[in-house]
């Protein structure tokens, strides 16, 4: 089975990188490598260019996986140009866009720690994020997480990233926040996302390397979904 060399897992802060591509078809364009991030876990997949060795361009409208989740498929704009099997590019990612989700994706651990219940889904989109908490009374005041997330944003704690076996993990049931979460099967080592003294999870997206890169926030919206469900919305303030 072929895999993408995810290279975000390694650093995701690199910007462009070169690969070469291994298939064209409607559903997208594969790569050997990439630094575009794939749609899952909340987060919305990347949107980048590809530029040929004689300079056309491919616009990527978004990043997904391919059913079997070991292919990542960088679809295409409409109406982009498409580059040929074997092909040689430069991807270079649109990094600002990058950027804010990787804050707001910190951002949303951040405020996972100061509600300690389940979690039953979030979003994250590069200008705002949504996480759902199993929450049947709320006590939540807009005002006071924002006030309490902003804290722990200045506290300016670096973000450590570890990998651990799913053997380890599976002695570890209480760091697996999300209800129903599960990694990729045939996974080998599991990332494990900390912020020492606030958070620690599994999770495989990408995240600033200190909680201070995030800026200041607010808590904009505090839903009722459901009669057990409450769903707390963040922007950049
Ligand atoms: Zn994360």
């Amino acid at each position: 089975m072929t895999v993408t060399r995810k290279r975000f897992d390694d650093d995701p802060y690199l910007d462009h990188c070169s690969a070469t591509v291994l298939a064209v078809s409607d559903a997208g364009i594969e790569l050997d490598e990439t630094i575009c991030y794939a749609r899952s876990g909340g987060q919305a997949g990347d949107t980048a260019t590809l530029t040929l060795e004689d300079g056309r361009t491919v616009t990527i409208a978004d990043t997904v996986y391919a059913d079997d989740r070991a292919r990542i498929l960088h679809v295409p704009a409409e109406g982009t140009e498409l580059p040929r099997v074997g092909e040689r590019v430069t991807v270079t990612i649109d990094w600002e866009r990058r950027h804010r989700l990787m804050r707001l994706h910190t951002c949303l651990h951040l405020l996972g720690s100061l509600i300690p219940v389940p979690v039953t889904g979030c979003g994250i989109s590069p200008d705002s994020a949504r996480i759902d908490f199993d929450l049947p009374e709320s006590t939540l005041d807009k005002a006071v997480l924002t006030e309490q997330l902003n804290a722990l944003i200045r506290a300016n704690t670096a973000i450590r990233i570890t990998l651990i076996t799913p053997q380890e993990l599976a002695a570890q049931p209480e760091l697996v926040r999300t209800i129903g979460a599960a990694p990729p099967a045939g996974t080998s080592s599991i990332r494990i996302v900390e912020i020492p003294g606030v958070d620690r999870q599994p999770c495989g997206g990408t995240h600033v390397a200190n909680t201070s890169e995030i800026g200041a926030v607010v808590v904009t919206k505090i839903e009722k979904k459901s009669r057990t469900n409450r769903r707390v919305v963040v922007n950049f303030a």
